[in-house]
C-alpha cells in the first residue's frame, strides 16, 4: 500500500475502438494507445487495431478472458473482475486504456466501470468511437436519416428486449429503428414491433461484421424474417431507408482486392484494398557487418537501396553508430523506385538515378552502363533475389552485399474465405510463398496481379498464375 501511494496515479482512458475496420478508431484514440502501458480490451475489438496502434511494449489483456461466462449471471462477476483489474493496474502506476468496441457510451457498459473509478478517486477521460450503427449504415449504403423517408432514428438493444419493459409502442413510431445485440432474438423482437402496429412489410437489413472484410448484408422484411439466420455480430436496421441500399451499397458493388504487401494504402484507386501483409520486416540483432562497411564507405562508388526498409535500417544504424549523412558525400546513390527514393529524401539524400520501371530489371537497365569496374554496396533483406547481384557482376561491377533486415511470415494471418475477393495482389516473391504456406490454392475466378517479373515468376512456380 505504501508503495502504491508513492506512484503517480495516471488517469484511465476509456476509448471506443470503432466497429471493426482498423482505421475507424479516432486519431486521438490511436495516439493514446501508443502511449499506454496496459490495454484492457473487449472480445469484439479487432486485434489488428492493437497490433497497429498500441505501444508494442504494452500489456494486452482481453477482458473476456477474466471469466469464462460472458452472459447472464456471469456478467456482474466479470464486470467486478474488470473493475478490480483496472484499479490494480492504475495503482501500480501504469497508464491504462480500457478499449471498447464501437462507442464506449452506446451499449458499452461504461457506467459500472466509471462508477468504480469514481469510488476509487481515479480520474478518467472518455474518447468516442464510431458506433456499430453508423459503421453498418455507411458501409451498407443505408443512411439512418434521410429527408424523404426518415427524420427520426432510435438505437435499441435486442438483448434486454425480453428481460425489460421497453416502450414498443413508442419505438414502432420512429422512422428508422436500429437494433444492437439482436441477432439471436430476431423473431421475438419483430413480433413485438408488428404487434405494436408497424407494417409487417417494412424493409429490414441485417448487417453482420460491419466494416470488416467479411461484412455481409441480408435485405428482407419484418414478416419474412423467421427464415433468416443472422451471423453475429449484427446490426439490424428497420425502416424505409433500407430501400436505398440497392443504390448506395458501394461496399457490395466495389471490386475487392486483397493486398498482400506492406506498401502504403491505396484509397483512391479502383476497388477496395484490404491490407493483409503476408510479410513482416524485423531488424537484425547485430549490425556489426554494416558498421565495418561504414568505416570504409569512401571506397564504394555506388550504394543501391532496394526498399524503403533498407533506407530506414541503413540510416538509423548509421546515426546510432555516430555518423551522419555526410559520410556518403562521395558515393553515388541508387533507389529502386519512388517510395525508396522518398524515404531517402527524409534523410536528406536525393537518388542519383530514376529507373523507368520500378523493378530490379528496371534498376539494372539504368545502371548497367555506369558500373563497370565500380564498387557497389547492395543493401538488402535476408531473402532478396540474387539475380540483381549476378547482373551487376556480369556488367563488370564489384558487388558487396549487406543484409539489413529480416523478412518473416507474420503471426496470426487470418484464414479468410478467399471467394469474397475479386483480385489478389502479390508484391514480392515472399508474399507468394507465405500465401502458399497458408492457402495452398486460389479460387480460379480471382484475378492475380503481381508487382514485378520476379514476383510473377514465383506466382507461376506455385501455380497461382
Ligand atoms: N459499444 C458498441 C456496442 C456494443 S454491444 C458500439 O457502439 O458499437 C455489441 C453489439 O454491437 C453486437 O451485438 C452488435 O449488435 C453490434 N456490433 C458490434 N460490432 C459490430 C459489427 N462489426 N457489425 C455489426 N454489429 C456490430
Amino acid at each position: 500500500m505504501g508503495d502504491a501511494l508513492n506512484k503517480t496515479l495516471h488517469k484511465v482512458y476509456l476509448i471506443g475502438a470503432g466497429p471493426g475496420d482498423t482505421d475507424l478508431i479516432t486519431v486521438k484514440g490511436a495516439k493514446i494507445l501508443q502511449q499506454s502501458d496496459v490495454v484492457i480490451y473487449d472480445y469484439l475489438v479487432n486485434l489488428d487495431i492493437l497490433k497497429k496502434y498500441a505501444n508494442p511494449k504494452s500489456e494486452l489483456i482481453c477482458a473476456d478472458s477474466l471469466t469464462l461466462k460472458r452472459y447472464s449471471n456471469g456478467f456482474s462477476k466479470r464486470q467486478d473482475l474488470i473493475n478490480k483489474l483496472i484499479i490494480k493496474k492504475v495503482k501500480e502506476g501504469k497508464k491504462v486504456v480500457r478499449l471498447k468496441n464501437g462507442d464506449p457510451f452506446i451499449f458499452g457498459r461504461a457506467n459500472e466501470e466509471l462508477k468504480s473509478l469514481l469510488d476509487n478517486k481515479i480520474k478518467f477521460v472518455v474518447i468516442p468511437g464510431v458506433t456499430a450503427a453508423t459503421g453498418a449504415s455507411c458501409f451498407s449504403g443505408i443512411p439512418l436519416t434521410s429527408r424523404d423517408v426518415s427524420s427520426s432514428v432510435v438505437f435499441i438493444t435486442g438483448h434486454q428486449a425480453t428481460e425489460r419493459d421497453m416502450n414498443w409502442e413508442a419505438i414502432s413510431k420512429i422512422d428508422t429503428i436500429v437494433i444492437y445485440m439482436g441477432a439471436e432474438n430476431l423473431k421475438d423482437i419483430f413480433d413485438k414491433l408488428i404487434k405494436s402496429g408497424i407494417d409487417s412489410n417494412k424493409p429490414v437489413a441485417i448487417i453482420s461484421n460491419a466494416t470488416k472484410i467479411n461484412q455481409n448484408i441480408i435485405i428482407s422484411s419484418l414478416k419474412k424474417i423467421d427464415r433468416i439466420k443472422a451471423e453475429s455480430p449484427a446490426i439490424i436496421i428497420i425502416g424505409d431507408v433500407v430501400k436505398k441500399e440497392k443504390y448506395f451499397n458501394w461496399f457490395k458493388k466495389s471490386k475487392k482486392i486483397l493486398f498482400t504487401g506492406l506498401s502504403e494504402e491505396r484509397f483512391f484507386e479502383d476497388g477496395i484494398y484490404f491490407h493483409i501483409p503476408f510479410i513482416e520486416i524485423k531488424p537484425l540483432s547485430d549490425y556489426s557487418h554494416l558498421k565495418n562497411i561504414l568505416k570504409e564507405i569512401e571506397t564504394y562508388d555506388w550504394i543501391v537501396f532496394l526498399s524503403r526498409y533498407g533506407v530506414y535500417y541503413f540510416f538509423e544504424n548509421l546515426l546510432n553508430f555516430g555518423f551522419d549523412a555526410r559520410i556518403l558525400k562521395n558515393v553515388k546513390i541508387a533507389a529502386i523506385g519512388s517510395s525508396t527514393a522518398n524515404r531517402l529524401k527524409d534523410y536528406g539524400i536525393l537518388s542519383d538515378i530514376k529507373p523507368k520501371f520500378e523493378t530490379s530489371l528496371g534498376l539494372f537497365e539504368v545502371l548497367k552502363d555506369k558500373i563497370k569496374n565500380k564498387k557497389i554496396l547492395l543493401l538488402r533483406s535476408d531473402i532478396a533475389d540474387k539475380g540483381l547481384e549476378e547482373k551487376f557482376k556480369s556488367a563488370g561491377a564489384k558487388v558487396k552485399r549487406c543484409v539489413l533486415y529480416k523478412n518473416v511470415i507474420p503471426k496470426n494471418i487470418p484464414e479468410l474465405d478467399l471467394s469474397i475477393f475479386d483480385e489478389i495482389m502479390f508484391t514480392s516473391p515472399s508474399t507468394v510463398r507465405n500465401f502458399y504456406k497458408i492457402y495452398k490454392s486460389i479460387p480460379s475466378k480471382i484475378k492475380i496481379r503481381c508487382i514485378g517479373e520476379v514476383t510473377y515468376k514465383e506466382a507461376k512456380k506455385y501455380g497461382f498464375v
